[in-house]
């Protein structure tokens, strides 16, 4: 697995951080080898645990979260909830590479807080009419389908994402527009703004259950932690690898840098860190392929494994000086992507509080 990834990614991975998203062709190569339909269940989805680790050890923070959005975290809604239908329409072409997913769920008002959703989708006589704008998707430029949250029902006094439902919507639908939003890091994820401006959706487009969105989250979210914890594995393992690289080679003081105690320290303590995370991962997969994965372990494992890669990143751009530094680094880089897994598929102050209601 390791090989194909590093042959199908690694050459294209500079061009595609440049284009701001994986090509078409890379992405039907992803396909044809089989990486785009690993098993989101049963024991079988230790073969996805082992490729997302791959995935993230690549080092690309960009790549492994379009792959990821697309692969996993979107078309986890049609592979648990969505319709026969809906899945023979989607799967077996997204499993291809030959089209793409998209997940938009964030608002501008609406990311920690889902209860402040605003986007619409009001009844008409075949389906809906989808209105609103949603921020920071992933692979949003060349999604051909979105998997998106919408309140569907107008709750008077109540609170919370009751009235809620998930929809995919066609990309090339009319009144669907997309910008993009320029970010530090995860530069070939392609995130865009994307905007519903009274999207036709007919009704067998509804994802589960109308009004009961909610429902459908929790089991999803804790799956959507559980990838992004094991690629961020992945990405400590890549940091540490180029870290331990430079200071074997590099000079200060007549001697190479690792034999001065304080770095020698500071990397025993992310090695020993990254060991631990790295079986908790693997544990969390395996609760996941036996049906027991707990929003506990999940948000505990994603909470962990992404501060880690920060604090691999920055270690890393530390010691590799103002070379580190320099815009085009590799070191940089890291640190930036690193930056976005703290806070994207769930900031780690909710998670904090999620690990504590659930522990
Ligand atoms: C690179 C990137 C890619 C993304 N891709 C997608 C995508 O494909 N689809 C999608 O729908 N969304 C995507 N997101 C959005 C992401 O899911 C949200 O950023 C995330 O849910 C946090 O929401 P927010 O950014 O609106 O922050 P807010 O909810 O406004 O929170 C701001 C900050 O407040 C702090 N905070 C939050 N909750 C609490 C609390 N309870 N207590 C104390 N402090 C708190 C956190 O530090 C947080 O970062 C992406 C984000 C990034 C950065």
């Amino acid at each position: 697995m390791r090989n194909t990834l590093g042959v199908l990614v690694s050459p294209n991975a500079e061009q595609w951080e440049s284009a701001k998203r994986i090509s078409r062709e890379g992405w039907r190569a992803l396909g044809e080898a089989g990486l785009l339909s690993l098993a989101h269940k049963g024991t079988d989805f230790l073969h996805s645990a082992i490729f997302l680790e791959e995935l993230g050890g690549l080092g690309y923070g960009g790549i492994r979260a379009s792959v990821a959005v697309h692969a996993y975290m979107a078309v986890s809604y049609l592979h648990l909830f969505g319709t026969e239908e809906q899945q023979r329409g989607y799967l077996p072409a997204a499993q291809q590479g030959r089209l793409i997913a998209a997940l938009a769920i964030t608002e501008s008002t609406a990311g920690s807080d889902l209860r402040q959703l605003s986007t619409r989708a009001e009844r008409t006589g075949g389906g809906y009419r989808v209105t609103g704008e949603k921020l920071y998707v992933a692979n949003g430029s060349q999604a051909d389908f979105i998997i998106t949250l919408a309140r569907t029902r107008e709750m008077q006094g109540s609170r919370g994402l009751t009235g809620a439902s998930l929809l995919v919507i066609d990309a090339d639908s009319p009144g669907v527009s997309r910008s993009p939003e320029p970010m530090l890091g995860w530069h070939s994820a392609d995130i865009c703004r994307v905007r519903f401006t009274d999207v036709p959706v007919p009704t067998e487009r509804l994802i589960g259950r109308r009004d009961q969105a909610l429902l459908h989250l929790v089991h999803a979210l804790d799956f959507e932690r559980l990838v992004a914890g094991i690629l961020a594995v992945g990405g400590v393992r890549h940091c540490l690898d180029l870290l331990k690289g430079f200071v074997r080679e590099h000079h200060v003081k007549g001697a190479p840098l690792g034999t001065h105690q304080a770095v020698r320290h500071r990397i025993a303590d992310l090695e020993s860190s990254y060991d631990l995370i790295r079986h908790y991962g693997y544990r969390a997969a395996w609760l996941h392929a036996r049906g027991q994965l707990d929003t506990y372990t999940a948000s505990s494992l994603k909470l962990r494994a992404t501060e880690l890669a920060v604090a691999a990143a920055q270690t890393c751009l530390q010691f590799h000086g103002a070379r580190g530094y320099a815009a085009d680094a590799v070191a940089a880089r890291l640190y930036r992507d690193a930056m976005a897994g703290p806070i994207a598929a769930g900031a780690s102050e909710l998670l904090r509080d999620l690990v504590y209601e659930s522990a």
